[in-house]
């Protein structure tokens, strides 16, 4: 099967009883065990794994091309039980560019575990070589970056990371499989918040790993997830797994979309720099080309206006939602810095737009008259 056909059916099988086609919900937290038994061969007690739960991981890790999944209850969950596995010791390699929330559990509560970290250019492939050494554990890629949409050749750090023995853990959550697949690039585990793209309605919370066929590590993250709980309900599998279906024809509308923002963004006399791998003259350019179906559908840009204007803009808009997260349907943007706090490297004058579904030419009308109406005001 090719992906969209994955998507609508990994995972789902028409139930054996009734033969209801659409998935059925099963809250129960325990399962009967077998007459006679004294422990349940399929499930047994529902943190450690329930149907919901199942079907969905069995969809993650197809969707992935990994051999397995294991569902959290969310994005940085998922990254604290990749990191936990680890182990005590050793270093890890994190990216100038990363989500925020990573940069701050690493930074706050990774060197307690009695790890260490380096922030390195991962587009910088000289310098990632160098960084590693005897005792790096890990590395972590994002790509595209967020906010900054830096582009890190997924391959090239693989086989850096090979000749070294080190694993690389891939935080795939912008792209989201329908566009790249870094397992199928040789990393070891793809981590996803699967609040994004994957669930894209603004209404589930939720984090996974999927491990590749020869992880050592997935077995460690496996075991974390179920002795440490910090899993997703029943019905929120349900709903994720409802959701990824459409996954396709979503995240194509949105590319689509933003490749188009992204052109007229450019050419618009007050945005002084656009970040989208999609343009030409971006430097992640020809790399993004050749390990993402498309552009994404995120993108990040700078105004020639003070940062107390850049926040208006964004208090402006009529159709296009000022709220932080991304990869819902409908477009959503945000002044990156407040967002971050004040430990914040992003530009003062940066706005993260998540393009939505809607009709593209509503969402270009949108950011213009937000532009618009803030330069002329005093
Ligand atoms: N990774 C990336 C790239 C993100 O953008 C986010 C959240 O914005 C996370 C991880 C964390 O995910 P969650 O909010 O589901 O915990």
């Amino acid at each position: 099967m090719k992906f969209d056909s994955i998507l609508v059916h990994a995972g789902l099988e028409p139930d054996p009883t009734t033969k209801a086609v659409a998935p059925g919900f099963a809250p129960s937290t325990i399962f009967e065990f077998p007459e006679g038994g004294i422990k349940n061969t399929r499930f047994g007690y529902a943190r450690n794994d329930n149907p919901n739960r199942q079907s969905l991981e069995v969809a993650l890790a197809r969707l992935e091309d990994g051999a397995e999944a294991a569902a959290f209850g969310s994005g940085m969950a998922a990254i604290q039980a990749v990191i936990q596995a680890l182990g005590k010791g050793g270093h890890v390699l994190a990216p100038i560019d990363v989500y925020h929330g990573t940069r701050n559990l690493m930074n706050d509560f990774v060197e307690h575990w009695g790890l260490q970290v380096d922030y390195v250019n991962m587009t910088d492939l000289a310098s990632v070589a160098l960084a590693v050494n005897a005792s790096t554990r890990l590395i972590w890629l994002e790509t595209p970056s967020n906010p900054m949409l830096h582009i890190t050749d997924i391959a090239a750090v693989c086989k850096i990371a090979r000749t070294k023995g080190v694993p690389v853990c891939v935080d795939n959550t912008w792209p989201s499989p329908m566009l790249q697949q870094p397992l199928k690039m040789g990393v070891d585990l793809v981590m996803h918040s699967t609040t994004k793209y994957l669930g894209g309605h603004s209404d589930i919370l939720g984090g996974a790993v999927v491990g590749s066929r020869d992880s050592v590590l997935f077995e460690r993250v496996r075991r974390i997830q179920q002795m440490a709980g910090a899993v997703p309900s029943p019905f929120d599998c349900w709903l994720l797994l409802r959701s990824m279906r459409t996954l396709g024809v979503r995240v194509r509308q949105q590319c689509h979309n933003a490749h188009i923002i992204a052109n007229w963004l450019n050419e618009h006399p007050l945005v002084e720099t656009v970040f989208y791998p999609g343009l030409t003259s971006h430097p992640g350019h020809s790399i993004a080309a050749s390990q993402m179906k498309l552009f994404g559908a995120m993108l990040s840009f700078t105004l020639r206006l003070p940062p107390e204007k850049v926040i208006k803009v964004v208090c402006n808009s009529q159709m296009i939602v000022h709220a932080t997260s991304l990869g819902s349907v409908e477009s959503l943007w945000e002044h990156r810095r407040s967002s971050e706090g004040p430990e914040s490297k992003t530009p003062p004058t940066l706005v993260r737009l998540s393009v939505g579904i809607e009709d593209v030419d509503d969402i270009i009308n949108d950011i213009d008259l937000s532009l618009k109406s803030v330069a002329e005001s005093h």
